[in-house]
C-alpha cells in the first residue's frame, strides 16, 4: 500500500457560490454520496452526513470530507456556482462552511 505523507495526499474542497444558486436541487439529487437518502424524511437532523443539501433555499456544503470529487454536481448545476479544488490534505483546514442565507 502506498504510504504517502500528509502533504502528498490529495483531497477535494467543494465550494458553492450561494449568491448564484437558485436552489434547484440538481446537485443534491445527482450527488452519488447523497444517494443513500431517498427523501428528506430519511435524514436525521442530528446526523446529516450528506455532502451537500438545500438549506433556506440554497445549496450548502454540510460534510465536505465525504465528497469524492467526481464533479457530478458541477455538471448538473445550471448556474455554474460549484467549484471543486484538488488540494493536499494537510492544507485542508478551516473549510469554509457556507452561510445558509443568500447575501
Ligand atoms: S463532487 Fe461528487 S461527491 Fe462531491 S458533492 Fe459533487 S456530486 Fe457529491
Ligand atoms: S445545482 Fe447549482 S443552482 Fe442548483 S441547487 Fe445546486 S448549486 Fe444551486
Amino acid at each position: 500500500m502506498l504510504n504517502l505523507a500528509a502533504h502528498e495526499r490529495i483531497t477535494y474542497r467543494i465550494t458553492i457560490d450561494a449568491s448564484k444558486c437558485n436552489g434547484c436541487n440538481n446537485c443534491t439529487t445527482a450527488c452519488p454520496v447523497n444517494a443513500s437518502y431517498d427523501s428528506e424524511e430519511d435524514i436525521d437532523p442530528e446526523n446529516d452526513d450528506r455532502v451537500i443539501a438545500i438549506k433556506n433555499g440554497v445549496a450548502v456544503v454540510i460534510n465536505p470530507f465525504r465528497c469524492d470529487g467526481d464533479g457530478v454536481c458541477m455538471i448538473v448545476c445550471p448556474m455554474d456556482c460549484i467549484t471543486i479544488e484538488f488540494i493536499p490534505l494537510d492544507e485542508y483546514e478551516d473549510v469554509p462552511l457556507q452561510k445558509s442565507k443568500k447575501k
